[in-house]
């Protein structure tokens, strides 16, 4: 775009300049030796390969020539793996959309340690940067993903890195990458499907190297209503499906929603609902035959989604009993169960313990949005969500991420391998299962 012209100038010479700091940072320092196999374990030049590997999520459009789809970036992540030693499994989820899973073996094989990160990123349109052409000025380094959650899944790969380069690690480590977290989380439900069950699980999501051990469900519905169409000159000839939907957006305002203000966890607050969507009819003067409202539910970990949709559909089936010629179809569309791990479970001291020794301090938060953490959590493997970059940073235009955060998340992650053996942090899961 036009508009942006100079700052494009800037970057492409800023672009060379960083290429040059790569050349030297590679020569001086970066890369060591080892079976003859070159190994990149600086955490901004992985990052800048994944930036400039597009895995833009389509958003359940069919595309996924490039930018969509994950699997260009689960093919350098799998050569990566590989010449670090992994055993390296790719399956699909759907076309073009692979999860990884790499294996490290450890001293102790009948436990493991799963590190985790979600390959998709957010679209691309409206971006004020170059989405793929990853950019390093003032300490940060710009690009799609730089922030959620490629940034974090870098430091991954650098600290596994480096402590593989020390020997094997102390419990088998496992790497996965899903695909699909930003909509719907088939990645991270398709990998519980297949059965597999790491003891314990580190996801990088941008928590500001907190450690972040609860945030609440998704669950969103859609309620889809069929009426009957007439010419609206005659409108007691048809039977509106949009005059019931209205009957029920109210009552989920003024019934549901002060139920739900009612039902407050200690420190995730409120269970809320919101009506985010209703489209309906098709012309001015005709009566309409079809409505649907997607709605969107924040789940608390004491609410489960069969309760939750019980206590819409009494609410349907009120309305529509007023409306004996329209029927109501209410449907879950995606689910992201909560997250609540006990801060006394062995992860989340395992994770602290980390974090207080590499920064000498630490802080348990909680998050306002979900993730992959809790899909883990929900399928019996206690889980806890750490990394650099602040969600601030997340989805936005000139998405970054500050590269000390990133070195200090390198330190953290490897830390959280040596000490992931310890039997306290092993056997201490059971209560957050
Ligand atoms: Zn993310």
């Amino acid at each position: 775009m036009a508009a942006f012209g100079t700052d494009l100038k800037i970057s492409r010479s800023l672009t060379s300049r960083f290429a040059q700091f790569l050349f030297v940072d590679i020569l001086v320092k970066i890369l060591h030796l080892k079976g003859g196999a070159i190994f990149v374990t600086n955490v901004v030049e992985i990052l800048s390969k994944l930036v400039a590997c597009p895995s833009v999520n389509p958003m359940r459009s069919d595309a996924w020539a490039e930018p969509f789809g994950e699997a260009r970036l689960v093919a350098l992540l799998t050569s990566i793996l590989t010449d670090l030693g992994a055993d390296v499994q790719v399956a699909e989820i759907a076309p073009g959309r692979p999860n990884l899973v790499a294996r490290f073996v450890g001293e102790r094989d009948d436990c493991s340690l799963m590190f985790e990160a979600h390959s998709d990123t957010v679209q691309v349109a409206d971006m004020a940067i170059s989405p793929f052409e990853p950019v390093l000025r003032d300490g940060r380094l710009y690009g799609r993903g730089a922030c959620d959650t490629k940034g974090p899944m870098a430091a991954m790969l650098a600290a596994i890195a480096r402590t593989v380069g020390e020997g094997k690690p102390p419990l088998t480590l496992y790497f996965a990458s899903t695909c699909d977290e930003e909509v719907g989380a088939t990645g991270a439900t398709g990998l519980m499907q297949s059965g597999f069950r790491p003891t314990m699980a580190v996801v990088a999501e941008p928590t500001d190297l907190n450690v972040c051990y609860a945030h609440k469900g998704v669950l969103h519905w859609s309620i889809d209503i069929a009426g009957k169409p007439a010419h609206s000159s005659m409108p007691d000839l048809g039977v509106s499906a949009i005059y019931p939907m209205a009957h029920i957006v109210q009552a989920i305002e003024t019934q549901l929603q002060a139920v739900l203000k009612q039902r407050v966890h200690p420190v995730l607050g409120q269970a809320t609902i919101s009506v985010g969507l209703v489209h309906g009819g098709t012309q001015v003067n005709v009566v309409p035959s079809s409505c649907q409202a997607l709605i969107d539910r924040r789940m608390l970990p004491s609410e489960d989604v069969e309760q939750a949709t019980a206590e819409l559909q009494h609410i349907v089936d009120e309305v529509m009993q007023g409306y004996p010629g329209a029927e109501a179809r209410l449907e879950p569309v995606d689910y992201y169960p909560p997250l609540d791990t006990p801060q006394e479970s062995g992860v989340a001291r395992m994770a602290h313990d980390a974090v207080a020794a590499v920064l000498n301090s630490a802080s348990f938060v909680t998050a306002p949005w979900c993730s992959n953490a809790g899909v883990f959590s929900a399928a019996g493997v206690p889980s806890i969500l750490f990394g650099p970059g602040s969600i601030r940073q997340a989805h936005t235009r000139d998405e970054y991420i500050e590269v000390d955060a990133l070195h200090q998340a390198v330190d953290v992650y490897s830390d959280i391998i040596r000490r992931s053996g310890d039997v306290s942090y092993v056997n201490g899961n059971d209560a957050s299962a």
